[in-house]
């Protein structure tokens, strides 16, 4: 439960400026996020990480010398935009190149992707550094696709402190990537966390029981298994990731045992004394150990144990100094300070050339349809926030009505502008996305501003603008995503909406009708499905019988826009 919250809404906002005036010795604010507060040479590779709020320390905490130079700080759990992670990546580079560190979670590719090839196309030198060390979200022959938990720490930390030694580009890189195939975690949920403003939490662990396996998104565990004692806990957490040991592994490993949010100190402090014998008594040489909160889940109670097996190289790494908010190695020495001031808002849209009569008679009747639409997510928020929470992180909601809200107040501005069809849902595909993150957001940004590209600024609508516009948006979709039909997706009620509407004959409201019966009977279709992409795919298996939120989603939106058809 998050009792100390004004508007929901703002919170995420408001505890990063809480958090920068309480760190001012260490960063400062830019728009998408912070950077440090302390001068950094000219010539140092940047190193910035970055995903939803709701994991401090990670990411904000990091920032100082010896680890990160910025931290791109999203909504709860959901990926901050491409626009803000561009803004702090450009704010953090040194003239060397910026690498953007995150937990391989589908919303995070999209965003941080589209921020880099923004910075390529300017000629700076940009990559990610993608995290996978948790054991439970994938198996051993497709290590690529698990997802990033508190193995974040210790591969951040390592990449930061090779960029502050002074390495190039592809060196920090190679760094990050041998200390991530050197890392593993598993972890145990004891109940779930709750979204600030929510009453309910994401999922509930019964009594007696953990759910093992879990991810840090208020994801519950894959499975269920019975409590125990603190040193049972300690085995299934050793065991498993013994099992699964990577191929070179020595004997010297880093253990990091992380509390989750709502795990007191001292149960952490009893699980890991257990831990630490039970490694011991494997052969390991414990070189360091943590015991604390590193990558929590809001109020989430659980415990995850991480081992990462170095070598020299990764050890020294691993031991150079660092200070910033949240930890602190040996001594850094007096550095220099930076507090120029950086631009915290995003850049405004201006309208350049104005649209033909008719394409701003139309962009105004797509503002009126993206308020329809907000005010429908609005509604649906909570219902929507329940499915995803079935497999996936319960963002879903809040992610699309917050989306939409962005949307509808940036096409506003547009047409007062007199910007025409394109300009206007450009705009609003990126706040869209912008004010949404999660994989949703990129998607609907992607979606608008495709059926964009059709309407042009100046054209008359054509007769078949809306099926070019529909075939338009599905093709991006797929474009952006990768998913077909049958993945468990918004594809499954998109691309029978699109098929339906262009075989259906008769006037537009009976095409709309069509179109949106079945886009229903995609989202419904869905419940039969286990999810193969996205958030929910760790959890496949639990997915069924539940629709897919995204699915459900757009299938409401249509209808609502259908119905807003046939009454005009
Ligand atoms: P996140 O998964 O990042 O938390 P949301 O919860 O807002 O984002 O959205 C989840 C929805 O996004 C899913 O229900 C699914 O419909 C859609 N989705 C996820 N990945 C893809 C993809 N690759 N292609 C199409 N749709 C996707
Ligand atoms: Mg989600």
């Amino acid at each position: 439960m998050t009792r100390l919250v004004n508007n929901p809404e703002d919170f995420p906002a408001e505890a990063v400026q809480g958090f920068v005036l309480a760190n001012k010795r260490y960063v400062k604010p830019v728009f998408g996020g912070v950077v440090r507060s302390t001068a950094t040479d000219q010539g140092k590779v940047a190193v910035v990480y970055g995903g939803g709020s709701g994991h401090y320390p990670a990411f904000a905490g990091w920032v100082g010398h010896g680890f990160a130079d910025g931290a791109v700080c999203g909504n709860i759990f959901s990926s901050p935009s491409g626009a803000q992670a561009y803004s702090v990546m450009k704010a953090a580079e040194r003239g060397a190149g910026v690498l953007m560190g995150f937990g391989n979670y589908a919303g995070d590719v999209l965003h941080f992707g589209q921020a880099i090839e923004r910075l390529r196309a300017e000629g700076i030198q940009a990559d990610t550094l993608v995290v996978t060390d948790d054991i439970a979200s994938g198996g051993k022959d497709e290590i690529e696709k698990r997802r990033g938990i508190a193995g974040d720490f210790p591969t951040f930390k390592i990449a930061g402190a090779a960029a502050e030694a002074g390495k190039d580009f592809e060196e920090v890189k190679r760094v990050f990537a041998k200390a991530n195939d050197a890392t593993r975690s598993f972890g145990v949920a004891f109940s779930g966390c709750t979204l600030p403003g929510a009453k309910e939490p994401l999922f509930t662990v019964p009594e007696g029981k953990m759910g093992v396996g879990l991810g840090i998104h208020g994801e519950p565990g894959v499975r269920d298994a019975d409590l125990g004692t603190a040193d049972d806990v300690a085995k299934t957490l050793v065991d498993g990731l013994l099992d699964d040991r990577p191929a070179e592994a020595g004997t010297r490993v880093i253990a990091i045992v992380n509390g989750l949010g709502d795990t007191k100190y001292e149960e952490l402090f009893v699980t890991c004394r257990n831990i630490v014998q039970r490694l011991e008594d494997a052969g390991l040489e414990l070189v360091d150990v943590e015991s604390g909160e590193f990558v929590t889940s809001l109020d989430m109670a659980g415990i995850s144990l991480t081992l990462v097996w170095v070598d020299d190289e990764l050890l020294d790494y691993w031991n150079a100094p660092c200070d910033t908010p949240a930890y602190r190695k040996g001594s850094v020495g007096e550095v220099a300070r930076d507090d120029t001031a950086m631009n915290t808002e995003a850049a405004p849209v201006e309208v350049t050339g104005k649209g033909s009569a008719e394409s701003q008679e139309l962009a105004g009747h797509i503002a009126t349809a993206l308020h329809t639409i907000a005010a429908l997510l609005h509604d649906e928020q909570d219902d929507l926030g329940k499915l995803d929470s079935v497999a996936g992180d319960g963002d879903h909601g809040q992610g699309m009505a917050m989306g939409a809200t962005a949307a509808a107040v940036a096409a506003d501005d547009l047409v007062k502008q007199g910007a025409g069809a394109q300009t206007t849902l450009a705009a609003a595909g990126d706040a869209w996305s912008n004010g949404s993150g999660g994989t949703s957001g990129a998607l609907w940004g992607a979606l608008l501003t495709a059926i964009g590209s059709v309407l042009g600024d100046q054209a008359p609508a054509a007769e078949d603008a809306i099926q070019q516009g529909l075939s338009a948006a599905l093709e991006a979709v797929q474009r952006l995503g990768g998913a077909q039909v049958g993945d468990k997706t918004m594809v499954d009620a998109l691309a029978p909406l699109v098929e339906t509407f262009s075989s259906t004959e008769g006037d537009l409201p009976t095409r709309a009708r069509a179109a949106v019966e079945a886009a229903q009977q995609g989202a419904e279709s869905t419940k039969e499905m286990k999810a193969r992409l996205g958030r929910a795919r760790p959890l496949g298996e639990k997915s069924i019988g539940t629709a897919d939120p995204g699915a459900v989603s757009l299938a409401h939106i249509a209808k609502a826009l259908a119905d807003q058809l046939s009454a005009s």
